[in-house]
This record gives structure tokens, sequence and C-alpha cells, in this order.
């Protein structure tokens, strides 16, 4: 196996700052009581957020409030997109719900408009799109693609990337652990981690492709041909890593030059997350074969999507059905476009920008002197905060990370971390977060950070 292909994988590290049963007696009865139940009714595999869970009601806005009315600034929550209970979806939703809600195998023309203003925040390469409930589903569907176009069944992924759930996605997804084992058809090459990759000789850009050489190599030895390399625009789940754009280019060149597609997973940053551009792969001046997306679409409503160039379905519209039950109805199309007309109506991309720059900026100022802080980076409200246990070694602390997202939590400010180690602060809001919202979190990591001194 190559050295890509080696990578050494973690226990899944997705919830390293979640709640740990073995302290239930510790919490409030009234909670204990909760969670008993919840325990009793969904059983072992979920996990709750924080080491005191919360109970959470309501939702407006940036804030959400708990059943005792507290409040708290919401810095973790991109699928409220354009904040949570906005009026503008709401009546949407609940207008088409009073008129009609079915599926995509009749004409309605709310979905044409719909799909053609979605289409047109893309590059005219891409050209159709297919409507699923999920992120999952949309990276299935369009690996399926894939597979099918190139005739390979050869999948290249970064170390700690997360793609989703089904039995497929899944086996593409190393940040699930080792208990969820990687298809025999899967290789791994490093997440694009400027702050440790170091060499005087190579660049990151030529490394990363020596990575992806190696790894196709290694497929083509076991008789597996290259279908895609698929990656998250923004490498949420390895830790959050921004840039130096254009670190992709190199990668795609080789996918292509082996006859394999570029899927750019746009369910974190995509909608205009990223401040600069409506999609995170814009920032690298790279035009993916298909697009994902998910998320922050409906706000919430089940609603996601695959966008691909249209020789891709040539042959598979052809000759394999696809239908989605729900992908795509018509509520879910109305929220789809009340989130779209609220982006664009409140200026949400030059908002995240903005405002991610400031919280970038301060909090690059006032963690200087923080010895535990090695990097601050990110791209508009998508923002990562690299801990260490000291700056010489850059060894990652997720220690310290959990430690950090629980003192928020106790200061009524929610925010969750990530990165292979759980050591990279994740900031993501519900893009309306304002000037004013940045001074609260501020203030509340300024204060927070104080511990770790
Ligand atoms: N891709 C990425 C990058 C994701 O973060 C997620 C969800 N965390 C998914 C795909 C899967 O989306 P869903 O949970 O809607 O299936």
């Amino acid at each position: 196996m190559s050295t890509a292909a080696k990578a050494i994988r973690q226990p899944s590290q997705s919830m390293v700052n979640g709640f740990d049963p073995a302290r239930l007696n510790e919490l409030p009865e009234p909670l204990q009581k909760n969670i008993r139940r919840r325990d009793r009714s969904l059983g072992p595999g979920y996990r709750l957020f924080y080491d005191e869970p919360l109970e959470i009601v309501r939702g407006k806005g940036v804030t959400l409030f708990d059943r005792d009315g507290n409040e708290y600034l919401d810095v973790y929550n991109n699928v409220p997109s354009v904040g949570h209970s906005h009026p503008r979806v709401i009546e949407a939703v609940h207008q088409q719900m009073q008129t009609l809600n079915t599926n995509t195998r009749y004409i309605q023309e709310p979905i044409l408009e719909y799909s053609e203003q979605l289409l047109s925040t893309f590059p005219a390469e891409l050209g159709h799109v297919m409507f699923t409930c999920t992120g999952s589903e949309a990276n299935d569907l369009a690996m399926r693609v894939a597979k099918y176009v190139t005739g390979n069944q050869g999948i290249i992924v970064t170390a700690g990337a997360y793609h989703g759930l089904t039995a497929e996605v899944s086996s593409f997804s190393p940040s699930l652990g080792v208990g969820v084992p990687l298809g025999p058809n899967v290789r791994v090459i490093d997440a694009p981690d400027a702050l440790r990759y170091s060499s005087d000789t190579v660049s990151l850009e030529d490394h990363l492709r020596e990575q992806v050489r190696s790894a196709i190599a290694d497929l083509h030895r076991h008789g597996i041909g290259v279908a895609a390399f698929i990656a998250d625009s923004i490498f949420s789940s390895d830790g959050v890593y921004a840039g130096p754009t254009g670190f992709l280019r190199p990668i795609v060149e080789e996918i292509h030059a082996a006859g394999g597609l570029y899927i750019a997973d746009e369910v974190q940053p995509g909608f205009g997350r990223t401040g600069e551009e409506w999609w995170g792969f814009q920032r690298h001046g790279i035009i993916p074969d298909i697009v994902t997306i998910g998320k922050p679409m409906g706000n919430g409503i089940p609603v996601a999507a695959a966008i691909f160039k249209p020789e891709l379905l040539v042959d598979f519209g052809k000759n394999i059905r696809y239908f989605n039950t729900f992908g795509g109805n018509s509520v879910a199309i109305a929220a789809a476009q009340a989130v779209l007309d609220v982006i664009r109506e409140e200026a949400l991309l030059p908002n995240a920008l903005e405002v991610g720059n400031k919280i970038v900026s301060e909090l690059k100022a006032f963690s200087q002197d923080v010895e535990q802080v090695a990097e601050v980076r990110g791209s508009g409200l998508f923002i990562g905060v690299d801990l260490v246990t000291d700056r010489s070694t850059l060894s990652p602390n997720g220690s310290a990370a959990t430690e950090i997202v629980n003192s928020l939590r106790r200061d009524r400010i929610l925010i969750s971390a990530c990165g292979a180690q759980g050591n990279v602060l994740k900031l993501r809001p519900p893009m309306p977060f304002s000037s004013n919202d940045a001074d609260r979190l501020l203030e509340g990591m300024e204060k927070a950070f104080t511990t770790l001194r």
C-alpha cells in the first residue's frame, strides 16, 4: 500500500466534546430524567452535545432558548442558514403545505423556477440538478453516477473526511473511525494541513499531487480504476482548511488524467457561507464534475441535491431510473426558494465575509500570546481555531478544545470542535450573525482562553 493508503485511522472523534453518560448523575434532576427517557426510546446509537447537554425548546435568528427561557448564542448551526424560524421560510412552507405537496414526477413550475435560479449560481458547465432529501443521498447519487460514467470503482478522499451515513457513503468517510471500515476501493490522502505540513523542497500542492498519484497507482496495482476524488471544499471534519486557495487544483488535474471525476461536497460550505462566493470550490478556481449540496438548503426542511455536468447524465438518464419519493417535493422546494431569496435580499454573503473577517482578525489579535492557539483560519462564517499543546511541536490538543467548548456552553455560547483529534474549534453560525453577535462571541472566547494560559 502507498503511504497515503496507510494513513493511520483514528477512532471517531466526531463527538469528542460530547456528553459522557457515566456522568449522568452529576446533572440536574429534570435533565437526568429526560436523558433516561431518551435512552429508553432512542437507544444507545445517539450522542448528546456538551458535558451538560442542552434541552432546547425554541430558536429565533441566531438565538436558541432552553426550557427555562435562557438564551444561547448559536455559533454552531449551519442548517438554519438564514436564521432559526425565519418568517419567510415559515410562510413559504405554510402556504405550500396548504396548496400542494407532491413529487418530481409531475410538472410543477416552482421546481423549474427554483432549479433555474439555483443553477444560475453555478459555473455554466454545471447544468442539471437532481433532488434528494439529505447530503448523504446526494453523495450516494453522485458516486453512483461517477462509477457508472467512468466504469471504475476507485474513490479517493482526505484522511478526516465525512461524506454521509449510507452504507456506501460511510465506506468513504474515514472520520467515522475504525468501527466503520473503509471500502477496499477507497484510498486516503492527507488533509491539506498547511499549518503542520513543512518541507523546504516540496510545496503543499506538490505534496498533495504526489499523494494522489500514489493513491491512483495503488488502486491500479489492485486492478481498480479511479471513479472519483470527493472532498468537502472547506474540509470541515478534517479540521477546516480554507487555504492556501489553489491546493485542490493539482489533485483535480491528477484525477482527470486518470479518467476519474471530481466531486465537490458543498454540504457544509455551500450557499455563501464562505463569504466570497456561493460555493467553496470557487475559491480554488476549479470546476467540479459534480457538486453535492444539502444542510443549509432548506433552513432545516430536508432537501439536498446533486448538480452535474449534463454530459454525465446522458447514458445514466437513459439506462437508470432515479426516483426519490420526498426529494424535491413541493414543500421542500418552497423552503429552498425562500432560503435563496433571503440569502440574496438580506445580502448574507457580504455579511458572512465582513463578520467572518472581523472574528478572524480579532481572534488572531487576542490569541497571539496564548501558547495553545496555533492558528485561526477560515473563510467567511466558517472558522477554525487550531489548538495545540505548544507552538513548537504543534501537537493537537483535543482536551483543550473540549474544555473551551464546554466553558463557552456554560457561558451560553454554542460552538463545537472538529479535526482528527477534535482539537479545532469550529465556529459556523447561522449566516445573519451580526457584528454585535461577533462581539459577544469574541468576549466569551477571550474569557474562555484565559483558562488555558
Ligand atoms: N457531506 C458533508 C461534508 C457533511 O458534513 C454531511 C453532514 N454532516 C454530509 C455530507 C451528509 O449530509 P446529511 O447528514 O444531510 O446526510
